[in-house]
């Protein structure tokens, strides 16, 4: 069997000709006679592995040098109390909530501080991003939060908050590297590589030199302190070896590709595909606001929770997997990553056209 169009939210779809390459390395990278699998993390061909990963990072994002780039495990989720434990001096943060992520990074930040809620999309089931011109930010607070594309409601930000001077931080995990971003404009950037980037059990930390320090909560685990990530450029222990080698794989791949300005424009013409055919269609509508439609994650419905189902069980036989909403909101989501051939959206459009004649 071949390969077939997946839309998975994450662990999601890989370029094509990084999953060959890899298999190639398999079983002997470059004359090593092994796999990355199966070498030291200290071994000098490791080291030039996450030593490039960096420095291609760095070119795609443009990455300023007071900025370090760490490779963590845990998940997007372990951020969501590191960064409390090593940003909350004054113990105060604020939090716009904007999905479910927003929501649990809160949550837990709530264990170490005062977590201050000052904008929500809830009332809309998260259906639009709130306006974030003029907010409430905490004289106190520490950071603001935000969940930058909204994995789940296919939200994302068009413009970042204005945080009136204070630490920006953004969960990137389904929008990185989908197109440019400042990273100036942030204390950290961080997300899940398994969205858009690479395996999972890997997480990308972007973060300022000065909010790397010993001064973190009472109690932190050495594990979870930035400080000693940094100050062992990534090897403090044994890091995610082979994911971040597969990560790697994937910035030649972009860079390759002409780098984010080119998969700004691939992304764009590949969203505005299903997002058009959505706002003529007469049996599907997408679900957001389109000022803060998501270039990545599209949820869309029929309104009818049993054709919904039909058509997920038929787009399924036909070739398309993982067309399923998110368990919280139902309906179908369409994740169109990097990765994602503008001839699989144009495959899932026409698969569209074709149930909407048939069940209209
Ligand atoms: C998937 C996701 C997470 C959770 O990632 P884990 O690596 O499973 O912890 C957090 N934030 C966003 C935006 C996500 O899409």
């Amino acid at each position: 069997m071949g390969r077939i169009y997946n839309f998975s939210a994450g662990p999601a779809v890989l370029p094509e000709e990084v999953l060959k390459s890899a298999a190639e390395e398999m079983l002997d990278y470059r004359g090593t006679g092994m796999s990355v699998m199966e070498m030291s993390h200290r071994s000098k061909a490791y080291g030039q592995i996450i030593a490039e990963a960096e420095a291609d990072l760095r070119d795609l994002l443009g990455i300023p040098d007071n900025y370090k780039v760490l490779f963590l495990q845990g998940g997007a989720s372990q951020q969501f109390a590191m960064i409390p434990m090593n940003l909350m001096k004054n113990k105060s943060a604020d939090y716009i909530i904007t999905g479910q992520w927003a929501k649990k990074a809160a949550q837990e930040a709530e264990k170490y501080g005062k977590v201050n809620r000052i904008a929500s999309s809830e009332d809309k089931t998260y259906s639009y991003i709130p306006d974030c011109s003029d907010l409430p930010i905490s004289e106190d607070a520490d950071y603001v939060y935000i969940c930058e594309n909204n994995t789940i409601y296919g939200t994302k930000y068009k413009e970042l908050p204005n945080t009136k001077g204070k630490t920006l931080v953004a969960d990137v995990s389904s929008c990185f590297l989908s197109e440019p971003m400042d990273v100036a404009k942030y204390g950290i950037v961080y997300g899940g590589v398994q969205k858009n980037i690479g395996p999972a059990g890997t997480v990308i930390v972007i973060i300022r030199e000065d909010l790397i320090t010993e001064d973190v909560l009472p109690g932190t685990p050495t594990m979870l302190t930035y400080k000693i990530h940094a100050d062992a450029e990534s090897l403090y222990n044994t890091p995610p070896a082979y994911g971040i080698y597969i990560c790697g794989k994937v910035f030649k791949w972009l860079k390759g590709m002409g780098g984010l300005e080119v998969m700004k424009e691939r992304n764009e013409k590949k969203a505005k595909l299903l997002y058009d055919f959505l706002d003529q269609s007469r049996l599907f509508k997408g679900t957001v606001v389109p000022k803060d439609r998501s270039l990545m994650n599209v949820p869309f419905v029929t309104g009818d929770a049993d054709l919904d189902a039909k058509f997920v069980r038929e787009s399924k036989a036909a070739g398309f997997e993982n067309l399923k909403g998110h368990r919280t909101v139902g309906g179908m989501r369409a994740s169109i990553y990097n990765a994602m051939p503008y001839e699989g959206v144009e495959a899932l459009v026409a698969f569209m056209k074709k149930f909407e004649e048939e069940n209209l």
